[in-house]
């Protein structure tokens, strides 16, 4: 059979035309020719070992690594899904994400229990998978196999990958996406207005592979033959300076909030921008103009900024005259339309197709094809690319004693994009005291949702239905009427 629009195109891609790029991680780097046959062993391994086959699915719980990288072809190769797990949202979410679909096999990456921040997480969940009898397997225990049969070769339409869709209410929804989808949106991100991406460039993936696969770079250097460089467990600002720098790094991903960071360090330390940098691609969530001309000015690079969400498998739009003002022209096999204000999508690789994706994004098409977003109709808050459930903190805060009504909103943030705050009507009888509070959120979420601030009123605004009315809240409270655009 000729090349299919299946994962081994890109490993024949690997292997025959690209061969002497390079895979680059924790100060290794291998030849694509070498990183397809680990990844082919790596399937073996997990068949003869694991018993791994057409229809299971593998979670995996690790860092942007070496071995993740693999894991994201080895596994589809068999039939078989990838389901990465996001160990940034909090632990009942995350044990109930892990289910959906119920996993074969968990590989867990050591260095994310250890970590700092999601550690504790991470643990969490990985003990909820263990008392349910599904086994885990410590990365470094998928020791390479004897290959045995020749690899199976998957149908197009077989799942790949599943995903995870935020949702308005937070509730976990995975849907699966199917080699053909990954194929093509390769291609798609591929061609010269979306990443541009080229053989001689050298690619630093730093968006984590729980989000849509890192937005999907794995398989769009692989195709296009950049060298691939991934960041593993360190992204403080500082050891992505570095990478950028001693990995001659031409192009990086990130949410804007990390471009942020890294501006600001290279600002204080005054150290040499990166040698080699072309263009950093930026999306997930509005990138400010003071953003766009830092990285111009501090890290000598362009700025495409891109709207996507991980319905449409991210990126789908790409801008790089004005990304501070708008979010650009749809890429290839993405069509969009704007109906009563809502931004609808649709192509073969975006969720729901044939039909139009309703994105909930409030948005303008201009005369010259260019998306601009207005608002988002949902409530929740993105801080530094992750998602924050309001939601979820209102219904633990309305569980306080002291505390009857609570509504928590975004306020627009310059380097987390949006942090939340919280507006509270007290129990009648009752003082809010804000260190307990405080401690009553921590209990159940990670730091990085605790509000920023909370206000006391005397009553909350509501629709003439009865909701609360967020508009009102955040007219009032951040001094706009919408979300940050
Ligand atoms: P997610 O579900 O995490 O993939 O997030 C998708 C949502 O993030 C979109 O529906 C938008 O609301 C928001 N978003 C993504 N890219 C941008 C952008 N470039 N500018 C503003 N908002 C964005």
């Amino acid at each position: 059979m000729g090349a299919r629009l299946t994962l081994d195109h890109l490993l024949w891609r690997m292997r025959y035309a690209h061969p002497d790029s390079e895979l680059v991680a924790a100060g290794t780097a291998q030849r694509f020719a070498e990183a397809a046959d680990s990844i082919e062993n790596l399937a073996h391994t997990l068949r003869s070992r694991w018993e791994i086959g057409g229809g299971d699915t593998v979670a995996v719980l690790a860092f942007n690594t070496i071995e993740h990288f693999r894991l994201l072809f080895a596994a589809p190769l068999l039939g078989a899904a990838v389901h990465s797990l996001n160990p940034r949202v909090p632990a009942d979410s995350l044990a109930a994400q892990a289910f959906r679909p119920y996993p074969r096999l968990v590989v867990v990456d050591e260095t994310v229990l250890e970590h700092r921040s999601v550690g504790a997480n991470a643990r969490a969940a990985v003990a909820e998978l263990e008392r349910a009898g599904v086994p885990i397997v410590p990365v470094r225990g998928l020791e390479p196999a004897v290959p045995g049969a020749e690899l199976p070769e998957p149908a197009e339409e077989s799942t790949a990958f599943w995903f995870h869709t935020s949702g308005t209410t937070g509730a976990p929804r995975s849907y699966p996406v199917s080699h053909r989808d990954v194929l093509l949106h390769a291609l798609s991100q591929a061609s010269a207005e979306a990443s541009g991406l080229r053989a001689a460039d050298r690619v630093l993936a730093l968006v984590p592979f729980c989000h849509v696969n890192g937005w999907g770079l794995p398989f769009t250097a692989t195709l296009s033959g950049a060298s691939l460089v991934l960041p593993g467990a360190d992204l403080t600002a500082s050891n992505i300076a570095e990478r950028l720098r001693r990995d001659r790094i031409t192009v990086a991903a990130a949410v804007p909030t990390v471009w942020f960071e890294v501006c600001r360090r290279l600002a204080e330390t005054g150290e040499a921008p990166p040698p080699a940098l072309r263009e950093v691609l930026t999306g997930g969530a509005a990138v400010s103009q003071q953003v766009v001309e830092q990285v111009r000015d501090v890290l000598g690079a362009g700025v495409a900024g891109a709207w996507g969400m991980t319905e449409t498998m991210a990126m789908s739009t790409y801008e790089r005259e004005q990304p501070g003002v708008h979010t650009g022209r749809f890429a290839p096999l993405v069509e969009a339309r704007v109906t009563a204000g809502r931004l609808e999508v649709r192509g073969p690789f975006v969720l729901g197709d044939p039909d139009w994706f309703d994105t909930g994004d409030a948005a303008t098409l201009d005369a010259q094809g260019r998306l601009t977003l207005l608002d988002r109709h949902k409530d929740l808050i993105k801080s530094g690319g992750e998602w924050i459930v309001s939601a979820r903190l209102e219904q633990r805060l309305c569980a306080h004693p002291t505390v009857a009504e609570a509504a928590v909103i975004a306020r627009p943030d310059p380097k987390w994009t949006e942090r939340p705050i919280a507006i509270l009507v007290p129990e009648r009888g009752h003082r809010i005291e804000v260190a307990q509070l405080r401690a009553h959120l921590a209990a159940c979420f990670p730091a990085f949702w605790l509000p920023e601030e909370f206000t006391v009123v005397d009553r909350l605004p509501r629709t003439p239905v009865g909701k609360l009315d967020k508009r009102a809240l955040r007219r009032t409270h951040t001094g706009g009427g919408s979300a940050p655009a």
